[in-house]
This record gives C-alpha cells, structure tokens and sequence, in this order.
C-alpha cells in the first residue's frame, strides 16, 4: 500500500484528496521522511516514512527463516534410556 493510495484530509482547510494530489514538503535525508502539504492551503498535512534499510535486511532475515526454517534443536546428551540401550 503506498501512500498515494490513502486518503488525506486537511485539518486546516477540509481539503480531502489521495495522497498523490498532495504537494511534497520538506524531505529530510537522515531520517528518509517525506512531508506532504495540503495543496489547498499549504498546511503540513502529514509525513511519510521509507522503510530503512535495517528494517529491510530484518525483514528479509525473517522472509528467509519463515522459508527456511531451522533445524529443530538437536540433544547434545542422549535421554538416559537411551543412553542405557546404546552400551547394549
Ligand atoms: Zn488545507
């Protein structure tokens, strides 16, 4: 779902419209944050986040685990019955 997709209304001047009218605002660099002002009135309407790229690497390491899952957890020691039938 991208944001140009979502309904924006403006608290200031009760502007509605997709996010796609909006008019870009300030975009900061550090943070990856895009403002959108409403284009009626020029009033901060909102701000888009995109996803960083920590986020992206966490959620392709859990795509890759959900695909492949690991191993169940092996015993390191065997079960004592078990144990007892091995020196058998
Ligand atoms: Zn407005």
């Amino acid at each position: 779902m991208n944001y140009r997709e979502f309904d924006f209304i403006c608290k200031h001047c009760g502007w509605q419209g997709k996010g796609s009218e909006l008019s870009l605002g300030e975009f900061s660099e550090i943070h990856c944050i895009q403002d959108f002002d409403c284009p009626s009135c020029y009033e901060h309407i909102g701000y888009a986040q995109a996803p960083l790229i920590e986020d992206i690497k966490r959620e392709e390491r859990l795509k890759y685990l959900r695909e492949n899952p690991p191993p169940p957890r092996v015993f390191t020691k065997y079960p004592r019955k078990l144990k007892k039938k091995m020196k058998k």
